[in-house]
């Protein structure tokens, strides 16, 4: 495989945990292959998920604060505080992209959708002459999902009670990922890892391990190459 540059972006608040476990794999596989890899552990760092005046150093408009437009302002004037410009140089450094979660009310735990909110920022990738999709400034990043679940596979099938999980990671593949221009990749999901056995467990790395061995060979979900 490509040396790449790898961030994965994790939200589970116990180190112990499978999701975790899931997360170690991928970091252990991707620097034994001889990738450089850096972690973005939120829980762990106590990352501030909520977007608002704390990320600048400055406000262009102090009087009404309009959000995006302060994040353009930022951009511009290098105003972003140093631990939200911390994330950013992570995002503008890699080469593939993964967000590691358990499935949160069918989205991502807020700790991680904070992070997209604030580190997304309008001027910094997208808008303010910035292109989106097709036109999206990170055509050459490579990006996926690896998510644990409480539901069982039958309840995310086409006929199941929680419905097609295509369609719940739309807002992330489409809206996040696709939407800044990024090759994705189809979704790697530990369905119930609370209620299989520990050999099924162990069976789950292996085929994550798998997953990540075989990346060149999935059939992405969008790309714009
Ligand atoms: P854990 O309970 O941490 O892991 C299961 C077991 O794996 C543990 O016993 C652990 O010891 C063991 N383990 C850890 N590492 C290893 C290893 N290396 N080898 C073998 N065993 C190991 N679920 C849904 O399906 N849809 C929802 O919308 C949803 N919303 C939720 C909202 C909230 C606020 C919360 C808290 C949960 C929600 N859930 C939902 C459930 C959640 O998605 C699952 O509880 C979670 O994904 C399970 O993964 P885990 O890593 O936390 O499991």
């Amino acid at each position: 495989m490509k040396k790449n540059k790898v961030l994965i972006v994790h939200a589970h608040p116990e180190k112990a945990s499978f999701c975790s476990s899931l997360k170690n794999a991928a970091s252990s596989y991707f620097t034994e292959a001889g990738c450089e890899v850096k972690e973005s552990d939120l829980c762990a760092m106590g990352f501030n998920p909520v977007g608002d005046k704390h990320d600048f150093i400055s406000l262009q408009n102090p009087d009404f604060f309009k959000y995006q437009m302060e994040q353009v302002h930022a951009f511009q004037n290098n105003l972003f505080e140093e631990s939200l410009k911390a994330e950013m140089e992570k995002l503008e450094w890699c080469d593939i992209l993964i967000f590691n979660f358990p499935l949160w009310w069918f989205g991502l735990p807020a700790i991680l959708k904070g992070w997209v909110d604030r580190v997304f920022a309008m001027g910094f990738v997208y808008g303010a002459g910035k292109g989106v999709y097709d036109n999206g400034i990170y055509k050459d990043k490579t990006a996926f999902v690896t998510i644990t679940t409480g539901g069982p596979q039958q309840a995310y099938g086409e006929s199941g009670k929680n419905g097609n999980l295509d369609n719940i990671l739309f807002p992330i593949h489409h809206g996040m990922f696709y939407f800044v221009g990024m090759t994705v990749l189809p979704p790697f999901i530990c369905f119930s890892p609370a209620r299989i056995t520990e050999e099924e467990r162990k069976s789950e790395l292996v085929r994550y391990r798998n997953y990540l061995e075989n990346m060149d060979n999935h059939t992405p979900v969008y790309t714009n190459k």
